[in-house]
């Protein structure tokens, strides 16, 4: 069976992120897996139960990590600690991902939940740190590759070569 893909619901152009926006990616490849069902759309804040719009939040000075470990915490701009619900929300995602059997994920980066290169510092003042949100954190300790946006070319590369080993076995 062809990999599946996990994707962000943002960079598949809902309007989800914390300010009601998306960050749609368009490519050709991507529009092929989609038509071949290989897809699997969706975002870990808004399975938590979030509302869009919602304030935004950040790793307070750690990373994804350090949150499910339970040694760092999730607060959002109004210092409202989040910590729970992100942890749901990554553990949801998890729990699609296995279901539909997916190998890879394309998350959004930056974000406290799918962010898999670059997180904001914590501080609420624009600066990113290298790091994973928990969602990218979780799916990758349970054995699934996770890539950013900036990194579709090696995810299409990726696949490429397993879809290459899955046909010559
Ligand atoms: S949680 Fe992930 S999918 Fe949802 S808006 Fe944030 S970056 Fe996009």
């Amino acid at each position: 069976m062809p990999p599946k893909i996990l994707l962000s619901a943002c960079l598949a152009g809902f309007n989800v992120r914390y300010n009601a926006s998306s960050k749609t990616v368009i490519d050709t490849t991507l529009q092929q897996w989609k038509e071949e069902g290989r897809l699997v759309v969706c975002c870990p804040e808004l399975a938590a139960g979030f509302p869009t719009p919602r304030p935004p939040a950040e790793i307070a000075a750690a990373n994804g990590a350090k949150v499910i470990t339970n040694q760092a915490r999730v607060i959002d701009a109004q210092g409202n600690d989040v910590t729970d619900q992100y942890l749901l929300g990554a553990h949801l995602a998890l729990d699609t991902a296995r279901r539909h059997g997916c190998r890879f994920a394309l998350l959004s980066d930056r974000s406290p939940s799918c962010g898999s290169q670059t997180i904001y510092n914590g501080a609420f003042n624009g600066q990113t740190q290298p790091g994973s949100g928990v969602t990218a954190e979780l799916l990758r300790q349970h054995g699934i590759e996770v890539f950013s946006e900036h990194q579709l070319e090696a995810l299409i590369e990726r696949v490429r070569l397993v879809e290459l080993g899955q046909a010559i076995r």
